[in-house]
C-alpha cells in the first residue's frame, strides 16, 4: 500500500487570493507545480482567475498549454535556449523570457513578431540581460513583460532588496513590469509593479508565514514489533532501546523524497500525539517509536497540521521548496478542495 499525499487545492486558491496586492497576481507552476501536480493546480488557479503563469522550461510550457487551453499567458523563464525550441513557442503560444543578447538575436532570427518578455539581471547574477547589454539589443517590438528576480526577498531587511529595486527602475523605467516572487510580494506595493509571480506561497511555504497549509502526508504502518532493552533498530544498529519499546515500520523512505538527513530528528504524528522516528531512515522504510500510543496505528502523518513543510525542512537542514519538489512518485495523490 502506498503512502497518501493529500493536496488541498482550496488552500492553494486561498493562498493565491491572499497574495493579491493590487497588481495582477500570476502563478509560478514550474517543476510540476512544486511537485504537487501541474494539471490540477493550474486548472484550479485558472478557475479562480489566474491569467499569467510561469514555468522554467519550454517543455513545461507545452504541457501547461495543453492543460489550460488558449487564453492564459504562459511565460518560460529559461527563454529561447535553442533555435529548435522556436516551434514549441510558436505552436503553443508560449512567451520566452529572453535572458541574453544571444537569446534576443536568436529570437529576432527565428521568432520575430512573436510575443516575448525580457528578463533583466539586477544583481542576482543568475539569469537575465545586464544594463550594459541593453544598449546592444537588436531592434524588437515592445516586450509583453520586463521581469527581474530578487536574490534576498526572504530577508526583507537585506540591503540588496533596495539595491535591486533601484536597479530595476533604472534599467526598466517603463513598460509592463514584474519583480516580485513570494518574498517580494510580501514586501509591499513598491515591489509589486504590474504583475507578481508567487510560487512557494501558493503551496503553503515560507516566507509566506500566513499561508494555509496545502499538503498532508500519511504513511501506512506495515508492522509493529516489540523491541527489548538493549536491542537495536535499523541499519548500523544506531538506535538502541533504553526501555521495552514498540516500533512501527512505515512504508516510505528516502526514495520518496524523505531525506536521509532527517534521520532520527524526525517526528511523526498519530493524530495529536508526536512519535519520534528512531534509527536510520532507509530507502523504503521509516521506523518509529510508538510505545506511548495506546493502540497500534494504521498510519502516521509526516506532513499535516502539526508539522508543515518548513518544519520538516528545518529538521533536514533544507528549505520547504526542496521538501515539496522532492515528494516522490510512490504516493497515492488525493486532491481535495
Ligand atoms: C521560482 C521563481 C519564482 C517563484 O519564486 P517563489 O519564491 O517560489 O515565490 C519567481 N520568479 C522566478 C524568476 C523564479 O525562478
Amino acid at each position: 500500500m502506498q503512502a497518501e499525499l493529500t493536496i488541498d487545492l482550496g488552500a492553494i486558491r486561498a493562498n493565491w487570493r491572499a497574495l493579491h496586492r493590487g497588481a495582477e497576481t500570476g502563478a509560478v507552476v514550474k517543476a510540476d507545480a512544486y511537485g504537487l501536480g501541474l494539471a490540477p493546480v493550474a486548472r484550479a488557479l485558472a478557475e479562480d482567475g489566474a491569467r499569467s503563469f510561469f514555468v522554467a522550461q519550454v517543455e513545461e510550457g507545452v504541457a501547461l498549454r495543453e492543460v489550460l487551453g488558449p487564453g492564459p499567458e504562459i511565460y518560460v523563464f529559461s527563454g529561447l535556449m535553442a533555435a529548435g525550441d522556436a516551434g514549441f513557442y510558436r505552436d503553443n503560444d508560449l512567451i520566452p523570457c529572453l535572458n541574453s543578447i544571444e537569446q534576443v538575436s536568436d529570437f529576432a532570427s527565428h521568432l520575430a513578431e512573436h510575443t516575448f518578455a525580457l528578463q533583466l539581471d539586477t544583481g542576482m547574477n543568475r539569469l537575465g540581460l545586464e544594463a550594459a547589454d541593453l544598449a546592444h539589443l537588436p531592434t524588437l517590438g515592445e516586450p509583453r513583460l520586463i521581469l527581474s528576480h530578487l536574490a534576498c526577498a526572504d530577508t526583507p531587511e537585506h540591503p540588496q532588496n533596495a539595491t535591486q529595486l533601484a536597479a530595476f527602475h533604472e534599467m526598466a523605467p517603463a513598460g509592463r513590469r514584474s519583480l516580485a516572487a513570494t518574498g517580494g510580494t510580501l514586501m509591499g506595493a513598491n515591489y509589486a509593479f504590474d504583475l507578481t509571480r508567487p510560487g512557494i506561497g501558493l503551496y503553503g511555504g515560507l516566507p509566506f508565514a500566513a499561508a494555509q497549509p496545502v499538503v498532508k502526508l500519511s504513511l501506512p504502518v506495515i508492522q509493529v514489533r516489540d523491541v527489548a532493552v538493549g536491542e537495536s533498530v535499523g541499519y548500523g544498529a544506531d538506535w538502541i532501546a533504553q526501555r521495552p519499546s514498540r516500533i512501527a515500520t512505515l512504508s516510505a523512505g528516502y526514495a520518496d523524497g524523505l531525506f536521509r538527513a532527517l534521520g532520527a530528528g524526525l517526528t511523526l504524528w498519530s493524530g495529536d500525539t508526536p512519535c519520534p522516528a528512531v534509527g536510520r531512515l532507509s530507502m523504503d522504510l521509516i521506523t518509529v517509536d510508538v510505545t506511548d500510543l495506546a493502540d497500534a496505528p494504521a498510519t502516521l502523518d509526516l506532513l499535516g497540521p502539526h508539522q508543515g513543510i518548513d518544519a520538516v525542512a528545518a529538521a533536514a537542514g533544507t528549505i520547504g521548496y526542496e521538501v515539496l519538489t522532492a515528494l516522490g512518485a510512490r504516493y497515492a495523490r488525493r486532491y481535495v478542495g
